[in-house]
């Protein structure tokens, strides 16, 4: 059964009296357990792409169901109750709260969702290798490790599908590596629905489906890796 469904996707900026454009007649459809990566030149529309059908930002026209629930038309009360259960994100800038540790940037994504569990965040902090570094700032440790930690973020409400935004985009090669082993560890032992936008085709290789964007369209939909 389809996790994600997309249906009609619009998407227009009015800038200067003129509209932009930006997604149009975007329809997808997304399985339960997908890791689907999209690609796509700059500008091409990826990350309005990505917040649109993650309920960050409002659609033009079209609907993005979410099994079988339209969300696109949900007020924000109800989008920010969805988000702190159903979704997870990550974004290229990590997003951690500078004056908290590691461990505590994860805990209060527990407490948004009304929950704190020690045990799980030091659980899931010692599978991701970061448990020794839980009590650093996001300062005194690298990039990659500070996305592992996002990655733990994203994870810990046991959200149905994750999304990011270039995850690898600010990373060195080394540590490219390591945040998209994370995210094939999500998706194989925690099968988690995952939907990636990425410049580098090199990420391809973790991915079982791989979507291309040029100009607001879907130009290319395939299954890989199978
Ligand atoms: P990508 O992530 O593929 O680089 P984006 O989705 O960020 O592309 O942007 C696609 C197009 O939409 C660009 O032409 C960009 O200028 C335009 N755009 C994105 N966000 C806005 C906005 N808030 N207002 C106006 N135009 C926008
Ligand atoms: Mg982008």
């Amino acid at each position: 059964m389809s996790k994600l469904e997309i249906k009609g996707l619009y998407k227009n900026y009015p800038e200067g009296g003129l509209i932009t454009e930006v997604l149009k007649d975007i329809n997808l459809d997304i399985n339960q357990g997908e890791f689907v990566l999209i690609t796509g030149p700059s500008g091409s529309g990826k990350t309005t792409l990505l917040n649109c059908i993650s309920g960050l930002e409002t659609v033009t026209e079209g609907g993005v169901y979410l099994d079988g629930v339209d969300f696109s038309k949900f007020s924000k009360k109800q989008m920010a109750e969805l988000r702190k259960t159903k979704i997870g994100f990550v974004f290229q800038q990590y997003n951690l709260l500078p004056n908290l540790t590691l461990f505590e940037n994860i805990q209060i994504a527990c407490v948004i969702a009304g929950k704190n569990d020690t045990n799980k965040i030091n659980t899931l902090l010692e599978k991701f290798n970061l448990l020794e570094f839980k009590n650093h700032f996001p300062n005194q440790v690298s990039g990659g490790m500070q996305q592992r930690t996002a990655i733990v973020r994203a994870l810990i409400n046991d959200p149905e599908i994750i999304f990011a935004d270039e995850p690898t985009g600010n990373l060195d090669s080394k540590s490219t590596i390591e945040v998209m082993e994370n995210f094939k560890y999500l998706h194989q032992e925690y099968k988690k629905t995952i939907i990636m936008v990425t410049h580098s085709l090199d990420n391809l290789k973790y991915a079982t489906r791989h979507i291309k964007i040029i100009d607001g369209k879907v130009v290319l939909d395939e299954q890989i890796n199978a």
